[in-house]
């Protein structure tokens, strides 16, 4: 099980949704990394909001963010 490893934006934004929980936002590059992690794999920093409703923000953030290759998806009807 990779799940972090999927490159599918939309995807890894909607499993952040499903597991809040599970994960932080980065104060240092507003990544979203696992709550696991005691440093920033992007930024190295150690600072982190780990509130369920930052985490969801974000990740709402990274699945509307347009996407540089035109993919369709269907996730939305
Ligand atoms: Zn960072």
């Amino acid at each position: 099980m990779k799940l972090l490893q999927i490159e599918d934006r939309p995807l890894k934004a909607i499993r952040i949704m499903a597991m809040p929980y599970k994960y932080k936002v980065c104060l240092g590059c507003d990544s979203i990394v696992s709550a696991k992690v005691s440093t920033c794999p992007n930024c190295h920093s150690y600072r982190f909001e780990q509130s369920v409703e930052e985490v969801l923000k974000q990740a709402k953030e990274l699945a509307l963010r347009p996407q540089k290759s035109v993919t369709t998806f269907d996730l939305l009807g």
